[in-house]
C-alpha cells in the first residue's frame, strides 16, 4: 500500500506516510491529509476535516478496526 501511495502522490507521499517500526515496508497512512492533497489536486478549494477519530469515539461511530468488522457502516453522498 504505502509503495501505492507513493506512486500517486510522489514527492508528497511524505507528508502522508510514517514508517512503522520494524515493520519493513508497512507505514501509517495520514488519510486526512492524503484526501485533502487529491481533492486539492482535482481543483477542490474548500476541504473541511471532521477530525474525528472514530476509534476513539464508538459510542457516536462506527469503528472497523477497532470492533473487528463486525460494526455498522456509513453511507455519504457528494453533490455539486
Ligand atoms: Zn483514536
Amino acid at each position: 500500500m504505502a509503495a501505492q501511495v507513493r506512486s500517486t502522490l510522489g514527492v508528497q507521499a511524505g507528508r502522508v506516510l510514517r514508517p512503522i517500526e520494524n515493520g519493513g515496508e508497512k507505514a501509517y497512512l495520514d488519510l486526512w491529509t492524503a484526501n485533502r492533497i487529491l481533492l486539492e489536486a482535482a481543483g477542490v478549494t474548500r476541504v473541511e476535516t471532521a477530525a474525528i477519530c472514530t476509534a476513539c469515539h464508538v459510542d457516536d461511530w462506527y469503528s472497523h478496526r477497532l470492533e473487528k468488522g463486525r460494526t455498522g457502516r456509513f453511507g455519504a453522498l457528494i453533490a455539486l
